[in-house]
């Protein structure tokens, strides 16, 4: 339902939370982010209420500076704990929250177990970080492009990886996303309102299209890795 991601130099909890209570407007069932570290991420993830969520995290301790974040509405699994996003691998390295459809899920499920992974939730979303986890060759966005191959159906996802803890890869192919440019930090958001706060200055990312992002620079490419220029628009309200 909605995402929100930051990368840069403040703390990325607070930022994130905000951007999810900015989205609140568009319904949801549950709520969740991570925050990355080599040293260890942290995911909270509640049902109901992004306050919900404030709560369990306000008063923690969380300095890292990157992190991602989403409100869920369930289509696939019911909306418990478990099921909500971000979701993760095994080895907890890789996080992913998505947006959409993955329509051939039990097929790749189904795949992705008989080469041995353990799914540990009822969404379709875990096969995309189950993927990712399965191509991981030292990129993130070899990685993700990798995996998105394999996907039918609509998503806008956005992936962090413990090992490279300050980076976001952000694909889209039906549900928007939207790529927000600060100075030393870059956002992105399924919707504007989630960073309009923070930044004025965003890009409208296409389907099938792919970006990577971190602190200082944006890359934006296709999912077969031609580079994509494009003019960043200027949003001319304040929330
Ligand atoms: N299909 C995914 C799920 O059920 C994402 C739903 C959404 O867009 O919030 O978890």
């Amino acid at each position: 339902c909605g995402i929100v991601g930051y990368v840069g130099m403040r703390k990325a909890a607070p930022i994130l939370l905000n951007g999810l209570k900015r989205l609140e407007y568009r319904g949801y069932d549950s709520a969740g982010l991570v925050t990355v570290a080599k040293s260890g991420s942290r995911r909270y993830r509640v049902v109901g209420r992004v306050q919900n969520l404030d709560k369990l995290v306000k008063g923690l301790d969380l300095p890292m500076t990157c992190g991602i974040a989403h409100t869920r509405w369930a289509t696939h699994g019911k909306p418990n704990e478990t099921n909500a996003h971000p979701h993760t691998d095994e080895t907890q390295q890789f996080y992913v929250v998505h947006n959409g459809i993955i329509e051939n899920h039990e097929k790749l499920r189904a795949g992705l177990e008989a080469d041995g992974a353990h799914f540990h939730t009822e969404t379709d979303t875990e096969v995309i970080v189950q993927l990712i986890a399965k191509f991981f060759d030292g990129s993130l966005e070899a990685a993700v492009e990798e995996a998105l191959k394999h996907l039918e159906g609509t998503f806008g996802i956005a992936a962090v990886s413990a090992a490279d803890p300050m980076k976001i890869v952000v694909a889209r192919r039906g549900s928007p996303v939207i790529i927000g440019i600060g100075k030393d930090e870059m956002f992105v958001a399924s919707d504007v309102s989630a960073i309009v706060q923070y930044t004025d200055q965003v890009i409208y990312m296409e389907d099938n299209e792919l970006a990577v992002l971190t602190p200082g620079d944006y890359q934006m490419m296709s999912f077969d890795h031609k580079p994509i220029q494009r003019e960043t628009f200027q949003i001319d309200w304040k929330v």
